[in-house]
């Protein structure tokens, strides 16, 4: 049998009773190692981690805790080789796709070090300003963000195992909140392993930093008022997280991450082959292929004018046609595996289902696998729909309802401004949508109008072709998370992200009470 993965909860090493749940190397077939949380005592360790851990964080002030992080950081990228072995295996993901995880991972957690750091030596922060609460400036009132006296539960996605774990860590720590991390069970080994890397090198203070591997039973049951919870998954387990009675009845705060019908749109009066079009072209065949498509901010529909159409789908599929998919560890492959069989299964029938309402541009069948046993591997190559005209794109209704978590992507022909931000819309809310064009007022104009229906709006013009940070990367200045079917949720966005882990609360007193309030670090 192969080895058991151990939890650190409670400030130990645990491992659980039953025989464990085995994860497999998507590409080989193989077991690698198992993961069990059966019969962990959960209501002890969660009680820890939000008495000792929490107390021992919140003693610390901003930059103390930011120091934490960085040396978090250094034990990371000391044992960053280990993190590229175990993805490889258990992800089956090329070495550029292992990076947009383990090195995005880094850079998040190195850069809230550094934001951490100018927050100075305070332990709460003030929002705004005093406000008069009458005619005399002497009774005011001062909001003030102090850390929540809770543990933050993250319930994390398969396709992020080293991102998913830092995005949401880095913010709560910085913020004083101890964490607990339930990576999913398809890819939890290289969570556990940065865990554990960072828990035996002794850095936070014990209870600040926890992990569980294997089943989500009864992780809910232990959420207190105070504490939080943050969710990355699907639509359905989404709406199972909403309505636990913690979030329904004991008023639990819950971040949610879910699925997104993510959009790449060229405006009117480009030509085919400008500098706009080109940059469309090339951003969706990488979105298309980078990690498989398995990321939830992947272009999944694309809008160009109806007259452009088939030049799009011809550049965009002379693209694809050049990704050699098959096993990450020969080195001419572009793009590995999916996750697991299951994953493969869902994107057949993912495509299947989308199919029926479009034709078929570029097949991803006619990719042979680069030393892969078709047989065992979960590889699959890309595949381009379309909805062949703009009458088409108002009937298909899937491509704004299905996402296909894999290298699946639909060509949407529009008939004017109008019409693309209608279909855009479609999607009910979405992580990101990207513009090209090369007409400025004409970029912000269309920014603005999709601002409301989007977390990010990424716009492309030839002028940043080069220092564009592209369409699916998250950048933790900016805001990850989106409204409606994203699922509402909010991270990152610099110190934004605190906020979710911080309480708001208004201190109604003399302004010689308030200025007391005033930190003695200023920033
Ligand atoms: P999933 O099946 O919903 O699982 C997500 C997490 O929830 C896993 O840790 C899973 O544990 C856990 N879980 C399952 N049932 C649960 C329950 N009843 N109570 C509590 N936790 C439960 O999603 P996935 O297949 O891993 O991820 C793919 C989806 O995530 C895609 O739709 C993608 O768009 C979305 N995603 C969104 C973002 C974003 O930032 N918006 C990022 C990445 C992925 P087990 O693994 O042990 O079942």
């Amino acid at each position: 049998m192969t080895e058991l993965l151990s939890n650190y909860l409670g400030g130990r090493w645990q491992s659980g009773t039953g025989t464990g749940t085995p994860l497999f190397d998507p590409v080989l077939g193989n077991e690698l190692v198992r993961v069990d949380a059966t019969g962990l005592d959960l209501a002890a360790g969660f009680e820890f981690a939000r008495e000792q851990g929490g107390a021992a964080l919140r003693a610390l002030n901003y930059r103390e805790r930011a120091a934490l992080l960085s040396a978090a950081l250094k034990v990371l990228q000391a044992n960053r080789d280990a993190y590229y072995d175990i993805a490889i295996a258990n992800s089956g993901t090329v070495k550029t796709d292992s990076a947009v995880d383990i090195d995005g991972g880094l850079f998040t957690l190195g850069t809230y070090a550094k934001l951490g750091d100018s927050l100075g030596e305070r332990r709460f922060m003030p929002d705004g300003d005093m406000a008069r609460l009458g005619k005399e400036l002497l009774f005011q009132s001062q909001h003030v963000l102090t850390p929540t006296r809770g543990v933050a539960l993250f319930i994390n996605a398969f396709n992020f195992p080293a991102w998913g774990l830092w995005e949401k860590a880095a913010p709560a720590l910085l913020s004083g909140v101890p964490v607990i991390i339930k990576p999913a069970t398809a890819t939890a080994w290289l969570t556990q392993r940065m865990v554990k890397d960072v828990v035996d090198a002794g850095i936070f203070p014990p209870g600040a930093l926890s992990i569980i591997c294997g089943s989500s039973a009864g992780l809910m049951d232990q959420l207190q008022p105070f504490d939080v919870v943050s969710f990355t998954g699907s639509a359905e387990t989404a709406a199972v997280i909403r309505s636990h009675p913690a979030v329904v009845q004991r008023s639990v705060r819950v971040n949610i991450e879910a699925d997104s019908l993510n959009s790449a749109l060229l405006l009117p009066g480009e030509a085919a082959g400008s500098p706009a079009f080109d940059l469309l072209v090339k951003e969706v065949a990488r979105e298309m292929t980078v990690k498989s498509g398995q990321k939830c901010t992947a272009i999944r529909r694309v809008f160009v004018p109806e007259a452009l159409y088939a030049a799009a789908a011809e550049a965009i599929s002379a693209r694809l046609a050049k990704t050699t998919v098959g096993n990450p560890r020969n080195e001419a492959v572009r793009m590995g595996a999916l996750v697991n069989r299951s994953q493969l299964a869902a994107v057949r029938e993912g495509l299947a289902h989308l199919a029926a309402q479009a034709e078929v541009l570029h097949d991803g069948s006619s990719h042979a696998l680069v030393d892969a046993d078709p047989a065992v591997a979960c590889c699959v190559g890309p595949t381009l729909l379309g909805t062949r005209n703009a009458a088409g794109s108002d009937s298909a209704d899937r491509i704004h309802d299905t996402e296909v978590f894999g290298p699946v992507a639909t060509l949407v022909p529009y008939r004017d401004t109008a019409h693309a931000l209608a279909l855009v819309r479609r999607g009910q809310g979405s992580l990101v949508t990207s513009l090209y064009g090369s007409d400025t007022a004409a970029l912000s104009a269309t920014a603005l109008e999709l601002a409301d229906s989007h977390g990010r709006v990424h716009v492309i013009s030839p002028d940043v072709a080069q220092l564009q940070t592209g369409h699916g990367n998250v950048m933790p200045q900016s805001l990850h998370g989106g409204p409606g079917r994203a699922g509402g949720g909010e991270e990152l966005g610099g110190v934004r992200a605190l906020n979710f882990y911080h309480r708001r609360s208004a201190v109604q007193a003399s302004t010689a009470v308030l200025a007391h309030l005033q930190p003695p670090t200023a920033v």
